[in-house]
């Protein structure tokens, strides 16, 4: 039994620890369901619901295809919310990237496309069938002289293609956003630049001479090909051929001498081409030809002709269809001749291209999830909430915004690679700018920096539109203003906001119940929660296998089972059904799991037991929502319930299922908030005795024993003398703004491991002085060093990287961000964006940050955002980032503004303490809080040093009182 507690105080130990380390309350069951379980969901009903209803006859084979072109919007809505939502850059461009990956695909299937057309005159492919239309040669040109266009040749090839497709708008968004960003172009800047950027593009692209199609566009798209050649393919029917009397050998002998003779002509076609060549051009350029440019393969009932790119394909069809195998027999009457590829009017290929794209947009979710779940997600959080506070804690956000820019836009021109076949055509209007506004109304009505919600608003939006334009679409445009207006006045959170708000509900009711809840928990009560736990397995395992049994039993796909009917509705239900059965499995397996005492049972057990709910209630909901829609919105009760009460009524063991689900995991979640506040306490406790051991440690410190200490460290090399040196030297730095002198400042310095204060009245020039060393405001003249480098004129991410750490004035944190979130983001060495690539925070570096909040009492807030927070624990989050980040010279300005005394006390306290191993400038008004820190003082004065001393003969100074003290 002893064994068992053990490992049941492991277990709870990690799920409690999983929460603080990630700096997250653990999911609850709703935040699971709205996150992930109904992305599962989503994902059955695309991929099996739908295709069962249209095997079933239910939705048509158009509908599906309209789901798959909508499908691509919601691609493109997902790229835009990285960049939105995420990284706050309203972007008006999206559909650029997206037509760029359309174009690319378009030009494929253009290729590949239609009878219309000629060789080209250097013998390089047939013309498109769409640009043969709009012109595409020279002014004066014959049409013999027409070439295919150089940037039209790498899409020939499907593979090429693909990779395009995604490359060149990945660099396209990666070019302007490099320009961009690093321009520092933001808000509404960035809004008008994208809009002007995508309507730049589709001003260039209607141009008929962009050889693009004009305004009419990409057109003639036929079959997607996955060779690097056009075939023929003769399949002959062995029935006409006995009919005809023939023999299959004797077919294909009148195909390959056919194929000689076409071959010869292609010979001989090529001559031709090049004397016409030599005739129009000086000098002549050359004329592509293949060795082998008509090749006969496959088995004599299935040939394959292969053609030379510059064959004209459709004619070699023609001339195959009409070619006389047996008197008065051609070849189209004994076989099926056709151009190899899949035909885009086929169903199945619009069921395929449907498919593949909702597993294009399934792994794009899941990358983006990947992406946001990482520190790059956090730091682009961060970059949305605060830009140049990032840049004094060392990043540089231009490199995160154009990473995250650059694979926006590589995903939207996926979304348009998988549009262009679906809808087979690509127009310039994909580029007018109301398209790209669009996909922002899809992500703010389905809701910003969610990833499903994009997802959905596209659905949502597109689905509305086509109703409402078979309708009257003049009405359209005016809706979706109104969409827009309303949305973002009362639903700023979009349709997933509904979805936030019962989470935020859930989390602040836990916050509640930890801070005032069960607080000494004792020995005593821990056994009996492990003793219950015991209980819970026995419970899971029997409630498991009931369900199991009974669900399996009742949907099974053979015998009298439910699958076995083989309708849509009931596959999808039965497949629910048994997949909760498999859930139910996992609870047995968990359960026995708990009674033996794995730390492995509670934490399956605490995975399953939502899947089993999300399940249920997905199964449930499906049945009731098919029902109604078959019968008609009017019947809902009738037909709806019955359904339900139905299968609820012969299969009793999901609601039980449900139920147990719930109760049990209820349980298991008050359990955990317990383990978390046991966790804080027993912080709270070590912080306590530390201060017992060290009683005023730092502040009495003398400097002998301070140095010894920093040798110890080496942070600097044992080297004495470099001490004496000053760590900050100004030196003449004169700033002017507009002709007004707000600094002047002759001579400044401060040494290492000194704390320096400076005073002076209200607009004397002190920010500015923070300003200019830390590389927010340029200098007018002189020069600023640090440890002996120049760093006048580096970027703020620059000088912070070298060791400036700066809290400013009014508290800047970012907003969207857990504390813990915030102290991460602290953590140094990580402002690179190869650091912040799948790396968690190690256990000395959480232990270091829950140190850090404990001493400012944060620690019981770490998994708060950081917007609830007072003005006081917003000062000191601040501070507690700038300790993290380990500079060597801290500049704190104002850090006691708007304190009240007993926070300015430990705010004192704090930074005598941080003396110890950093320099540190402080900058304060309050000259209470000045002689708490007994320090060196600097006056400034009108931009210029008054007086520097002690406190003490500071206060005596008339000049100082003159000027200052004495107001
Ligand atoms: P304080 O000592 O109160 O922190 P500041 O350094 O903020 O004073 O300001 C010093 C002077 O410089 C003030 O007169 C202020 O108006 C002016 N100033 C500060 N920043 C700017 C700016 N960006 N443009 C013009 N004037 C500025
Ligand atoms: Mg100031």
């Amino acid at each position: 039994m002893h064994n068992l507690l053990d490992h049941f105080s492991r277990a709870t130990d990690t799920l409690a620890d999983l929460g603080l380390r990630h700096g997250r309350v653990p999911l609850s069951a709703i935040q699971w369901y709205s996150r992930t379980c109904m992305f599962w969901t989503l994902l059955l009903i695309g991929l099996v619901g739908i295709p069962a209803l249209h095997a079933s006859g239910a939705v048509s084979i158009e509908t599906v295809n309209q789901l798959g072109r909508y499908l691509c919007f919601a691609i493109a809505a997902l790229s835009l919310d990285l960049v939105w939502g995420y990284g706050g850059m309203l972007c008006l461009c999206q559909f650029l990237f997206f037509s760029l990956g359309g174009y690319a695909m378009g030009m494929f299937c253009a290729h590949h496309g239609g009878p219309e057309g000629v060789i080209d005159a250097v013998n390089w492919g047939k013309i498109p069938a769409c640009l043969f239309v709009v012109y595409p040669g020279g002014v004066g040109e014959s049409q013999d002289q027409w070439t295919v266009p150089f940037f039209w040749k790498p899409f020939w090839n499907i593979w090429t293609t693909l990779i395009l497709g995604i490359v060149i708008p990945g660099v396209v968004a990666a070019v302007i956003g490099f320009f961009v960003f690093r321009s520092r172009v933001r808000g509404v800047f960035f809004a008008v630049l994208t809009q002007a950027i995508v309507l730049a593009f589709w001003l260039v692209v209607c141009m008929n001479n962009m050889k693009l199609g004009g305004t009419n566009g990409l057109t003639r798209f036929d079959r997607i090909i996955l060779d690097s050649r056009e075939n023929i393919s003769i399949t002959i029917a062995p029935q006409k051929l006995a009919e005809a009397n023939l023999e299959a050998a004797a077919v294909r002998e009148a195909v390959e001498k056919k194929a000689m003779e076409i071959s010869q002509a292609y010979i001989e076609q090529v001559e031709k081409k090049r004397q016409l060549l030599t005739r129009n051009f000086a000098s002549p350029p050359a004329v592509n030809v293949d060795a082998v440019p008509i090749e006969v393969r496959g088995s004599n009932s299935a040939m394959m002709i292969r053609l030379a790119r510059s064959i004209h394909v459709w004619k070699v069809l023609a001339v195959f269809e009409e070619l006389t195998v047996a008197e008065q027999q051609r070849l189209s009457d004994i076989a099926e001749v056709k151009i190899a590829g899949y035909d885009l009017n086929n169903k199945n290929v619009k069921l395929a291209l449907y498919l593949l794209t909702v597993i294009v947009l399934v792994a794009v979710f899941l990358l983006c999830q990947l992406l946001m779940k990482s520190r790059i997600g956090r730091v682009l959080i961060a970059v949305r909430d605060n830009e140049s506070r990032l840049r004094f804690s060392g990043y540089r956000p231009y490199v995160f915004k154009m990473l995250v820019f650059g694979i926006s836009g590589a995903i939207a021109g996926l979304g348009g690679m998988l549009y262009a076949p679906q809808m087979k055509i690509f127009t310039p209007t994909n580029l007018e700018p109301k398209e790209s506004i669009a996909v922002v109304i899809f992500v703010a009505v389905g809701g910003r920096a969610t990833l499903s919600g994009p997802i959905f608003g596209a659905l949502v939006v597109s689905y509305l539109y086509s109703l409402l334009t078979s309708h009257s679409p003049d009405a359209w445009p005016i809706v979706l203003g109104l969409l827009f207006i309303l949305v973002t006045l009362y639903l700023p959170g979009g349709l997933m906001g509904i979805w936030q708000s019962w989470v935020s509900l859930a989390i602040s009711q836990k916050t509640v119940r930890s801070s005032t809840g069960v607080i000494n928990s004792t020995e005593a009560q821990q056994d009996r929660i492990d003793v219950r736990l015991a209980v819970v397995g026995i419970l899971a395992v029997t409630f498991g296998f009931s369900a199991a049994w009974g669900l399996g039993e009742y949907a099974r796909p053979w015998d009298d089972g439910l699958m076995a009917q083989r309708n849509g509705s009931s596959v999808v239900v039965g497949l629910i059904l048994m997949l909760t059965a498999v859930s139910a499995l996992l609870q047995v397996l968990a359960g026995l799991g708990l009674i033996t005492g794995r730390v492995w049972g509670s934490m399956i057990l605490k995975r399953t037991l939502p899947i089993s709910i999300g399940l249920s209630v997905t199964a449930v909901g499906w049945l009731f929502f098919v029902g109604t829609l078959r019968s008609g919105i009017a019947d809902w009760g009738t037909t709806g319930f019955t359904r339900v009460s139905e299968l609820v009524s012969t299969v009793p063991h999901l609601p039980v299922l449900t139920l147990w689900s719930a109760a049990a995991l209820f349980y298991f979640h008050r359990f955990l908030s317990r383990q978390a506040v046991r966790t804080t306490v027993a912080a709270d406790a070590a912080e306590d005795q530390t201060d017992e051991a060290l009683p005023d440690a730092s502040a009495v410190q003398d400097r002998a024993s301070q140095l010894a200490r920093i040798v110890a460290k080496q942070k600097i090399g044992p080297s004495k003398s470099t001490l004496d040196n000053s760590l900050l030297e100004v030196r003449g730095v004169k700033v002017v703004f507009d002709g007004f002198k707000a600094l002047d400042v002759a001579e400044f310095s401060a040494g290492y491991y000194d704390l320096n204060v400076i005073i002076g009245p209200n607009g004397a020039g002190k920010t500015t002085l923070c300003d200019v060393i830390s590389g927010k405001t340029p200098v007018t003249e002189g020069q600023v060093h640090l440890g002996g480098h120049q760093i006048t004129g580096l970027t703020e991410a620059d000088i912070a990287r070298l060791g400036v750490g700066r809290k400013f004035q009014t508290p800047t944190v970012f907003d969207s961000l857990t504390v813990y979130g915030n102290m991460e983001l602290a953590i140094p060495g990580r402002h690179r964006l190869v650091n912040n690539v799948g790396i968690r925070p190690s256990a000395a570096e959480r232990l270091k940050i829950e140190e850090i909040l404990a001493r400012v009492k944060l620690l019981e807030h770490a998994e708060k955002d950081v917007r609830h927070l007072s003005h006081g624990q917003r000062q000191w989050l601040e501070i507690s980032m700038l300790i993290l980040s380990d500079p060597r010279l801290l500049l704190v300005d104002e850090p006691a503004a708007g304190l009240t005394d007993e926070e300015t006390i430990l705010t004192a306290e704090l930074l005598l303490e941080l003396k110890a191993e950093h320099s540190v400038i402080v900058i304060e008004h309050d000259m209470e809080f000045v002689r708490l820190l007994n320090s060196s003082v600097t006056v400034l004065n009108e931009g210029s040093v008054m007086a520097q001393g002690e406190m003490q003969a500071i206060e005596k100074d008339p000049a100082v009182i003159e000027a200052y003290l004495g107001r």
